[in-house]
């Protein structure tokens, strides 16, 4: 077993909450290092050459938002948030400053572990810049360099802008998107405020692709937040 153990950093001022990452984390074999401060995190982020970071919002320091922009002025490595379910809008902050999925307190260390694995597993699909090109999960293919989706095999024909927003899903497969950043890859950045528009096209994609639209089994809802295809 030549190969290292992937390595987390845990940015996170509660030590009950440090203490329950690090156990669960280190029986699957990653390797975890700790910050309590906005600071010392970035610090660390900095020196371990970590996989992933854990991000508690709620620092003693500094806004843990603060925190996301810091890392992501130097790297693209995935970052996990937790916050706390009375703050929505500083989950969609955080987010939309570069984080890449979230976990609202309390959370199951199984909820995490998958988060986890799914965000590994995207940047390392960046890193390979999808050789293939071809997304495929349960009973959706889309294929993005022919620009060809199909369903159980049978091929759906979708306007440009379905396609578009699809595409952008496909990209971020597994990860919440907020409603603000699927607008800007979308439609650009002068409509941001037109959620409408999102609604109505992910409800056109779910007729297309869902076999029942009302139960979406892969286009699903992120309540209050955004959309996340599911892998
Ligand atoms: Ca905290």
């Amino acid at each position: 077993m030549a190969k290292t153990d992937p390595v987390i950093i845990v940015i996170e001022d509660d030590p009950s909450i440090r203490r329950f990452l690090r156990t669960g984390l280190n029986t699957q074999s990653f390797s975890v290092f700790e910050a309590d401060t906005g600071k010392q995190g970035i610090v660390e982020a900095g020196i371990r050459k970590p996989d992933l970071v854990i991000l508690d919002l709620g620092l003693p320091d500094m806004d843990g938002v603060e925190v996301i922009k810091a890392i992501r002025a130097w790297s693209t490595l995935p970052i996990i948030i937790l916050s706390a379910r009375s703050n929505e809008q500083h989950k969609i902050d955080a987010l939309d400053a570069g984080a890449d999925d979230y976990l609202t307190k309390p959370f199951g260390f199984g909820e995490l572990l998958a988060r986890i694995r799914v965000a590994l597993r995207h940047a390392f699909r960046s890193q390979e810049q999808s050789q293939d090109g071809v997304f495929a999960s349960a009973n959706l293919k889309v294929d993005l360099n022919n620009r060809v989706v199909s369903v159980d095999g049978r091929e759906i024909h979708l306007t440009p802008i379905q396609y578009r927003l699809l595409a952008v899903l496909v990209k971020h497969a597994g990860m919440v998107l907020t409603h603000q950043q699927i607008l800007k890859e979308v439609w650009g950045p002068s409509y941001q405020e037109n959620a409408h528009y999102l609604r109505i096209y992910m409800s056109q994609l779910r007729q297309k692709l869902e076999a029942d639209p009302t139960q979406p089994k892969f286009l699903l809802t992120e309540s209050g937040v955004g959309y996340r295809l599911k892998v």
